[in-house]
């Protein structure tokens, strides 16, 4: 993807910042330590991560015996991988069985990419040869519906609806019968995100799980929850109040191609324990792409 390429070279550049600010320092002391937990305040990484991150670094410095400021450059990066990866490998690609019916759910409030993602995804898979079905979940919104409907369209799959205003668990549990029946290799579903109506969209989420469950126990399924990255600290309350209501699998990070940091999903890891699988990075069907954490990193030094 050259944007993607694009925005690793702009990234590249973009570390300086963290070089600038190393090299221009005499010593290492807390004044440093300050400048680079501002550094990483501005990206949007939590407070409390950045202080977890600061905390290691001091340590590995004095067990190291660093005494000037630049070699500090190289540690920061790996430590900050290693706050992302926590020793484990993480894998980016979704969970997909080739001979059963596999259903992603999308969850997230209001405006930050559901639906966009949704369709970009759709055209991913179209584009592999697989057969997928769009489901109109969020039943809530009638814009919601039509909108999901002209992404169906662009992406060239199939969309599922029922009239606005139905029980979203009655609209999935009649898509997956049809998908299933149809043989559908991928489900995706659109859900509300009116987060005002907090105890009720929970309730309805974990309702709508539990119908996949019951209709296809065996299938592969993910619960991705879609974050914008332009809503910095926002996101670590989406996080926590989805992941508390239905069990989320990974995170989509979507307008990353503004000048937001997207800091937050490496709070988000290191708290929740949630992989980043996807990151949006335009409007357009094909600005989707997987979560690369080298390039991540980088750009968060922009
Ligand atoms: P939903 O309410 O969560 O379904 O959000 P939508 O999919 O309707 O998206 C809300 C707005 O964000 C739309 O104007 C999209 O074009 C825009 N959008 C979605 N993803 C991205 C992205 O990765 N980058 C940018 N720049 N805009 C995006």
């Amino acid at each position: 993807n050259d944007k993607y390429q694009m925005g690793l070279h702009k990234s590249k550049s973009s570390f300086d910042n963290l070089k600038k600010l190393l090299d221009e320092s005499d010593s290492i002391d807390d004044d440093l330590f300050d400048s680079i937990e501002d550094l990483l305040i501005s990206a949007d990484i939590g407070v409390d991560t950045v202080l977890f991150f600061t905390n290691e670094l001091r340590k590995e410095v004095e067990k190291q015996g660093f005494e000037t400021p630049n070699q500090l450059s190289e540690l920061i990066v790996d430590k900050l991988f290693e706050i992302y990866l926590k020793g484990e490998f993480v894998d980016t690609t979704l969970r997909f069985d080739e001979n059963k019916t596999n259903v992603y759910l999308f969850v997230g409030v209001n405006g930050v990419g559901k639906t966009t993602t949704i369709g970009k995804l759709a055209k991913q898979y179209k584009d592999l040869g697989k057969k997928v079905l769009m489901v109109a979940g969020d039943t809530f919104r009638a814009g919601a519906i039509e909108q999901l409907e002209v992404w169906s369209k662009r992406a060239g799959v199939d969309f599922y609806k029922k009239e606005a205003g139905v029980d979203p668990s009655s609209v999935i549990h009649d898509a997956l019968i049809d998908a299933v029946n149809k043989k559908y290799d991928l489900v995706l579903v659109d859900t509300a995100g009116r987060l005002q109506n907090k105890v009720n969209l929970m309730n309805e989420l974990s309702k709508m799980k539990r119908v996949i469950q019951k209709l296809l126990p065996d299938s592969p399924q993910e619960t991705l929850l879609v974050i914008d990255a332009t809503t910095g600290q926002n996101g670590m309350n989406q996080a926590h109040v989805f992941n508390e209501a239905t069990d989320l699998s990974g995170i989509v990070l979507t307008k990353l191609d503004g000048t937001a940091k997207g800091g937050i999903v490496l709070a988000i890891r290191h708290l929740y324990n949630l992989p980043i699988k996807y990151v949006g990075l335009g409007e357009k069907i094909d600005d989707l792409v997987p979560f690369d954490i080298e390039n991540y990193i980088y750009n968060l030094f922009k």
